[in-house]
């Protein structure tokens, strides 16, 4: 299969037909912009059982994803789209850069959720953008800026929701959007590598950051998350 582009832990293969794509998650793990690199076998695994899991949740609500199928237990048939070139942030508890950049306390709440919108490019660091910024730079229409948030703080609610039922609590996560035919769909993964988890009981984490601050076994957390999230 011809390769279209080798992302830090998924590659996307071109498949037969040009509306769908082939997304490869793979046990590559990076961190800080790919300064810290390891591989864990089994993690492509459980990421490609998770995003699918949650795409499915967020099908059965109405709302669209690059999603199509798993055709093997680490490959993903989705809709080609374009990517939108946004990381967009809903946060409901403090943690991370938000606790590093600003004078919040890690752990203390956001109701409603705090919506930081990135700017997707390695080449500048993903700096934070703003409404004005990302019509500027003409990385979307006002419409769409409109429908991605809106979706964005959707998709929040309805994933607090999902794992607190299973005992997971969502600090916050990263959405992409894509694309296709002029249809905006949730693209990209939602996953341990996308989305802070943590134990409602305990507080530990189930997510990329154990990786990040070498806070324990990364692949055991994984493990659990999938547990939790696939029942
Ligand atoms: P933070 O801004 O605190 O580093 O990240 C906030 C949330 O978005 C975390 O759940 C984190 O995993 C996710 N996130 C932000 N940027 C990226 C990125 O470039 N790659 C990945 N995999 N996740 C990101």
């Amino acid at each position: 299969m011809e390769v279209v582009h080798v992302g830090k832990a998924k590659t996307v293969y071109r498949t037969g037909n040009e509306d769908e794509f082939i997304i490869e998650f793979r046990d590559d793990v990076t961190a800080f912009d790919g300064r810290r690199k390891g591989r864990v076998p089994q993690k492509g695994f459980f990421n490609a059982q998770i995003s699918a899991r949650l795409f499915e949740l967020l099908e059965e609500h109405g709302i669209q994803t690059h999603y199509k199928r798993m055709i093997s237990d680490t490959e993903m048939l989705v809709t080609a789209v374009d990517i939108v070139p946004l990381e967009v942030i809903p946060r409901n508890i403090a943690a991370g850069s938000v606790v590093r950049k600003y004078p919040f306390t890690e752990g203390r709440t956001f109701n409603p959720p705090l919506l930081i919108i990135d700017y997707k490019s390695d080449e500048y660091g993903d700096p934070m953008l703003n409404d004005d910024l990302i019509m500027a730079l003409n990385l979307a229409s006002e419409e769409e800026l409109r429908a991605i948030k809106d979706l964005s703080l959707r998709i929040n609610a309805i994933l607090i929701d999902y794992l607190d039922q299973r005992g997971l609590l969502l600090p916050d996560l990263k959405l992409e959007f894509g694309k296709a035919k002029g249809t905006l769909l949730v693209a990209d993964e939602i996953s341990c590598d996308t989305c802070r988890l943590w134990l409602k009981d305990s507080g530990q984490s189930l997510d990329k950051d154990i990786f990040r601050y070498e806070k324990g076994d990364l692949l055991t957390a994984y493990e659990e998350a999938a547990k939790r999230i696939l029942s």
